[in-house]
């Protein structure tokens, strides 16, 4: 067995076997070998293990999306055969005398090159099937399981680091736990690991290729330590742990469908923040009274291109009639920093926290901004939908956005499209928002107030950089004042205030919370039951 402790970002415990992920881009590496022969029989056996996870796919896809779709691995298996590919692998393993897996590396690499040079469409459109082929073979030879994570048992993942946008098109059923050697607690890829309600832990030092597919592990986000090859005496106190753990859930269980009150009769509005329409099912799950965040930029990571008008109205309609009449704040495209997309084509930037991200990417390319309005509008019809713009500085920005709101509604109006003129509100997030909420309240009909951010930029800190987790500090007095300076303002003007930051889920300050008066708090849907126990436990008159 051995140990290694990282920082936890979800308490959690887990058993389970680990599924490493490698990035993609890392370079198959070149090693001399003594023996030709023997590596070239190891090509054979991992073309026979391709052909057979070939076959199964090409059934699996037979059977749920027809012969067309399911014709593409048949080809696959057909290049798998193909004499002049496996004879320039054979070529090189003997002239070169290199491992098996460069050779097929580079092969695939030339092939792949040669048939997007091609003029015929077809072929062209074979040089990412012989890139897959040939990636397909790599992980074979490197004995990284089968095809990637779309048909992994429910598995502990080990990886370097995890993007937002990797971590947003896993498929949450199948991950039990995080073990990642980089990354920082404040990360978006932290907010999904909470969200997911499964153990997680980042910088944990320990050198990525010594861990291998399908070993055994127990992660403790309890101690922020995980164990690989666990021995026995480990695996039974994981086992108990587990259960105690499962227990505590029960128990907390009792308090669905309960009102979020306290003792004397104050309620807060308890609501859950999610990233993707699929995260749904975890709000209803955790009996949350509404959606206080969605993070609409999800929707635009992972892709090649723009969500579409339609793709975006179709996702906020099922999100509001899933949510039968509670309601949803779908906060506006808040996309830069950590959470990129190519096709925005935004660049490298010295400090991207600081740069062209979220309403100003909005305000500056209005056509992107108007098509979600349009989306989030035309969306309006089908639940309780209130619309947040992120990022906020000043009260121009805030007249700017409600200028092309409007516009956006008489051009809905003019196409007579049905809509209803939503709530709006901002995120207060910035040092400045806060310092000028006097005049933002008289605007808008809510604030939520985003903890990670205005930490980030009043403590000066980049919510990022691994190496600061320890000053980044949402505890400290200066935020503690502008949120109760922001509630105070917000309610001298008539209009709520909650807190959608991982703070809000921070059951240490739950009560002075409360007791500032916070009207909501929006929290991963694994934290809603905990955040009920504790209001219904507050007494606001008795005064501490
Ligand atoms: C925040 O900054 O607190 C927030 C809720 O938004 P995000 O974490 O997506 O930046
Ligand atoms: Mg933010």
């Amino acid at each position: 067995m051995i140990q290694f402790s990282g920082k936890s970002v979800y308490k959690g415990i887990v058993l389970g076997t680990v599924r490493v992920l490698r990035n993609q881009d890392d370079p198959v590496r070149r090693r001399k070998v003594g023996d030709a022969e023997a590596e070239i029989l190891r090509v054979a056996e991992a073309g026979e293990k391709a052909m057979e996870q070939l076959k199964a796919l090409y059934d699996k896809a037979l059977g749920e999306v027809g012969e067309a779709s399911a014709a593409i691995f048949e080809i696959h298996q057909m290049m798998l055969e193909d004499e002049d590919y496996l004879d320039s692998i054979h070529g090189m393993i003997r002239t070169e005398l290199v491992n098996a897996e460069y050779a097929v590396a580079v092969t695939g690499d030339n092939f792949s090159e040669m048939f997007a040079a091609m003029d015929d469409d077809y072929m062209r459109a074979r040089a990412a099937d012989v890139k897959d082929v040939s990636n397909r073979l790599v992980r074979i030879l490197e004995g990284r399981g089968d095809d990637g994570l779309a048909s992994m048992e429910p598995s502990i993942l080990v990886a370097d680091d995890l993007t937002p946008s990797e971590t947003v098109q896993m498929d949450k059923e199948k991950i039990l736990a995080f073990v990642t050697v980089h990354g920082s607690t404040n990360s978006h890829t932290a907010i999904l690991a909470r969200m997911m309600n499964i153990p997680a832990l980042v910088g944990v030092p320990f050198e990525l290729s010594d861990i291998r597919d399908g070993m055994p592990a127990v992660v403790d986000g309890f101690s922020g330590t995980v164990s690989f090859e666990p021995d026995g005496e480990t695996c039974a106190w994981a086992e108990k742990r587990m259960e105690e753990e499962r227990e505590k859930l029960r128990l907390l269980e009792e308090l669905k469908g309960k009102e979020t009150v306290t003792i004397d009769g104050r309620r807060v509005k308890l609501y859950a923040n999610i990233g993707s329409v699929g995260d749904v099912g975890y709000v209803l799950e955790s009996d949350a009274e509404g959606i206080g965040l969605f993070r609409s930029e999800f929707l635009y990571l992972g892709r090649e291109d723009f969500p579409t008008e339609e793709e975006q109205f179709q996702a906020y309609r099922q999100v509001v009639q899933t949510m039968g009449g509670k309601k949803v704040i779908i906060r506006t495209l808040d996309i830069g920093a950590d959470k990129q997309a190519d096709y925005f084509g935004l660049g490298k930037e010295e400090n991207p926290a600081m740069g062209y991200r979220a309403i100003r990417i909005c305000l500056k390319q209005p056509e992107i901004f108007k098509a979600q309005l349009r989306a989030l509008f035309r969306a309006t019809m089908f639940g309780n939908l209130s619309v947040m713009y992120p990022m906020i500085t000043s009260v121009e920005e805030v007249r700017e956005i409600f200028r092309v709101a409007e516009k956006v509604r008489a051009e809905l109006d003019a196409a007579k499209v049905p809509y209803r003129c939503p709530e709006q509100g901002i995120m207060i997030e910035t040092p400045a928002a806060v310092m000028v909420s006097d005049e933002l309240a008289e605007l808008v009909d809510f604030f939520s107030i985003g903890t990670n951010d205005l930490t980030q930029y009043t403590l000066a800190i980049d919510r990022q950089n691994e190496r600061l987790d320890d000053f980044y500090d949402p505890h400290h007095p200066a935020i503690l004042r502008m949120i109760r300076m922001v509630t105070e303002n917000a309610h001298k003007h008539g209009i709520w205030a909650g807190i959608c930051g991982e703070l809000g889920a921070d059951l240490a300050l739950t009560e002075e919370f409360v007791r500032m008066g916070i009207d909501e708090l929006s929290v991963s849907p694994s934290m809603v039951l905990k955040i009920r126990e504790k209001i219904r436990g507050i007494n606001y008159l008795i005064t501490i």
